[in-house]
């Protein structure tokens, strides 16, 4: 009797955790347009000069992911003060402008700041970390190499960068150094994935009927360094960014993944505009 018992309870947590690693439903994937950046010379994109003589026109995505549990927002793009500069705003080797802010963006799917429970950055550059103060209310999840990085001495003396972010030296945190299960289910994972910063990392969100989906970070910038394998001059290490790119291969061909680069424009343009979403 008692050896059916627990018979019986293996094959239910088997079955409990058989079902703990593939998709949620009713998991959500929204992408909002967190900026325009013309990149007015590619050639620091790749350090073995691949990209001389070239220009590209990206984009700067950020994501909505919601989840039963909670949401999360994935990114934060370029600070929310360039919306107020008609013409954009042009710093060394780039042209920036944005449309909308996310708080604009989060209204038109009926939500604000105060519903985003948890936010991540793929890393602390400026079109990523841009407003991440704005969310210092939400549970901060962070890799403990990038938040090193980003609250060192010399990030703090860079003052710029470092007041977008600032605040969230005080915000509620969740640290990680490997993979990260945001809701414990398996469906939204953020993947380690270091190089192009000390603690960059990609997001893989496992929707139910549109499959596994791979969010790039700045792993890669456009198709082609993807398919050329570039590793731009200022990636803090070049020898991880290409073990991370191995790594993110094998997990988007062993998944059959959609692999999203989030500034190329190309793959964003594809994904449904707001009030849409992947599920
Ligand atoms: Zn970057
Ligand atoms: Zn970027």
């Amino acid at each position: 009797m008692k050896k059916s018992f627990l018979a019986a309870s293996a094959l239910i947590s088997a079955i409990f955790l058989g079902s703990a690693d593939a998709t949620a439903a009713d998991v959500k994937l929204y992408t909002l347009d967190c900026g325009d950046i013309h990149m007015k010379d590619l050639a620091i994109f790749a350090k073995d000069g691949e990209f001389n003589g070239r220009d590209n026109q990206a984009g700067d995505a950020c994501f909505v992911v919601k989840h039963p549990k909670g949401t999360l927002l994935w990114d934060t793009g370029l600070p929310k003060a360039i919306k107020d500069l008609p013409e954009g705003m042009s710093v060394p080797g780039f042209h920036i402008s944005l449309k909308k802010t996310i708080q604009d963006q989060l209204a038109e799917i009926g939500m604000s700041e105060k519903d985003i429970d948890y936010v991540s950055i793929s890393h602390s550059h400026f079109d990523h970390a841009g407003n991440l103060n704005d969310f210092a209310g939400s549970k901060w999840i962070v890799h403990e190499n990038e938040y090193a990085h980003m609250f060192s001495d010399a990030m703090r003396a860079q003052a710029q960068t470092f007041s977008a972010y600032d605040k969230m030296e005080n915000a509620e945190k969740i640290t990680f150094t490997g993979d990260h299960d945001v809701f414990g289910d398996g469906s939204v994972t953020i993947l380690s994935m270091p190089g192009h910063t000390p603690g960059h990392t990609t997001l893989l969100v496992n929707l139910e009927k549109e499959g596994p989906v791979l969010l790039t970070g700045d792993l890669y910038h456009l198709t082609d360094s993807r398919k050329l394998r570039t590793v731009p001059t200022f990636n803090t290490n070049a020898d991880d960014t290409l073990k991370s790119m191995d790594a993110f291969e094998a997990k988007a061909k062993e998944l059959g993944a959609r692999v999203v680069i989030q500034h190329e424009k190309k793959d964003t343009g594809a994904l449904p505009k707001l009030p849409g979403y992947l599920d």
